[in-house]
């Protein structure tokens, strides 16, 4: 069978180097050639996709959702079906989700049945994170098993001992020693618990239940001390690891630093970080705005764009986690403290971080494509397969209408929940037409993909990046 041949042409082709006017010839799955605009004869072709006037960005890929996940008494909005085909909406063409296991059951077996949910329900490519709750025996035989299965990647937490996922020192230094052994790269949650739990009863004994209470509880400090102590449990065993939603001004300093001493340490932070501060917490749907680490102020948002832009911080994530609002509500009998964790966003990601990010001048067009897709797929072990327009890639490919004007709301977004976090902003820019592998998902703002397209992909770390 011959491979279907397709042209984009006319448009700017944006990498995480350039910006330049390029034309891209696509062979079935892959992106065959590149030549400067009008270097192909479109007659040659079995399709022509005209991007006159629009950037064309290698797909987004987004290290850091949660779909099909139960947490706190509820569950996510998003499952692989209906979280991918927001994805695609967004410009994304790859999506790591994370797989939580039983208190003690197998990681492989819980990956595998991840796995499962995900299997024919997906509109774009996907992969997962694993999830260490301990360091027993059987965690840490399980970890180099894991990374022979294409998932290099898992994360643990430095709080959440209430519900028993606390992974303290002792632990924490036995998962450093096998993620070193075994070629993997630890995630961490960072809050310190003692902090937290310590706040939340301070602010409970005075009665304070109201949802500003929820950052209060979880001061900036609990994070920096929590991310400080990784580093140091680093010195003893050098292995790489990431920070997941970075959201102080101190925390990018403290990595940094930590960076220049020559540690294997990477961190992301997440669009509702640089978008929006704790303020939104004294409405009365404030705790719709619920998550941890919490919202925090502007002068954390602004040290974040700067390093956003410059380093340490290398990925945008989004930390898809909505739940259902009614759910939220209900189950936070009005206090803080019971409210579910967590926020929609993997539609809005694209949009708000060119809207906020390229617009107002804090970062440029090829930074943004770093911090989504490139650095995402480096970091995470599939590039240049993914995050790439380079000949050999996959043909993940965004065609991105620049000019649009739009006002965003969940009633026209495609996620899977009647809250978006953004509501009411507006905005510039939106995903016309997404490829991945060379089929098209979404076609002038209509999704046409199928959910079987989507394909797992298997990982493998690049020392050279990570260590
Ligand atoms: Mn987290
Ligand atoms: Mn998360």
């Amino acid at each position: 069978m011959t491979k279907k041949k397709l042209l984009i042409h006319g448009g700017t082709v944006v990498s995480a180097s350039d910006v330049a006017p390029y034309d891209i010839v696509i062979e079935g799955e892959r992106i065959a050639a590149h030549g400067l605009s009008g270097a192909f004869d479109p007659a040659s072709f079995d399709e022509v996709l005209d991007a006159t006037g629009l950037l064309v960005l290698p797909g987004l890929v987004d290290p850091h959702v949660h779909f099909d996940s139960p947490f706190m008494g509820s569950k996510t909005v998003h499952d692989f079906h209906s979280g991918t085909a927001a994805a695609a909406y967004g410009g994304i063409t790859t999506v790591i989700s994370f797989s939580t296991q039983p208190k003690g059951s197998s990681l492989l077996r819980n990956l595998y049945e991840h796995e499962r949910k995900a299997d024919g329900q997906a509109y774009i490519d996907w992969s997962i994170h694993g999830i260490l709750l301990d360091s027993s025996e059987q965690t840490l035989l399980e970890i180099p098993e894991l990374v022979e299965a294409g998932v290099p990647t898992y994360k643990c937490f430095t709080t959440y001992r209430h519900s028993d996922r606390l992974m303290d020192d002792d632990s924490m230094l036995l998962v450093l020693r096998t993620t070193a052994e075994s070629g993997g790269m630890l995630m961490v949650h960072c809050e310190n618990d003692a902090i937290l739990e310590y706040r939340l009863a301070r602010e409970l004994d005075q009665g304070h239940t109201s949802w500003i209470y929820h950052a209060r509880s979880r001061p900036r400090s609990a994070e920096n001390v929590a991310i400080q102590r990784v580093i140091d449990l680093m010195k003893e065993e050098r292995a790489p690891v990431y920070i997941v939603h970075a959201s102080t001004a101190e925390s990018v300093q403290i990595i940094q630093k930590a960076q220049s001493q020559g540690d294997p340490i990477h961190c992301e932070t997440c669009t509702h970080y640089l978008v929006l501060t704790e303020d939104l917490l004294n409405s009365e749907l404030g705790h719709l705005f619920i998550c941890s680490p919490p919202l925090r102020t502007q002068r954390d948002l602004d040290a974040l764009w700067r390093a956003s832009r410059v380093g340490p911080i290398e990925i945008i994530s989004s930390d898809d986690a909505g739940l259902p609002s009614a759910d939220r509500t209900r189950l936070s009998e009005g206090r803080f403290d019971k409210v579910p964790n967590g926020m929609p966003g993997v539609e809005p990601r694209l949009t708000m971080l060119y809207t906020e990010g390229v617009k107002k001048g804090r970062i440029s067009l090829p930074r943004l494509v770093s911090l989504t897709a490139t650095n995402p797929a480096r970091l995470f072990g599939m590039f240049p397969q993914k995050g790439s327009l380079a000949p050999g890639s996959d043909a993940d490919i965004v065609l991105f209408d620049p000019d649009i004007g739009w006002t965003m709301s969940a009633e026209t977004l495609h996620m899977n929940t009647d809250f978006c976090p953004f509501e009411g902003r507006d905005v510039f820019g939106k995903p016309k037409t997404v490829l991945c592998r060379g089929e098209v998902v979404v076609r002038d703002h209509e999704l046409i993909g199928t959910p079987k397209h989507g394909r797992r992909i298997v990982r493998k770390l690049d020392r050279s990046v990570i260590d």
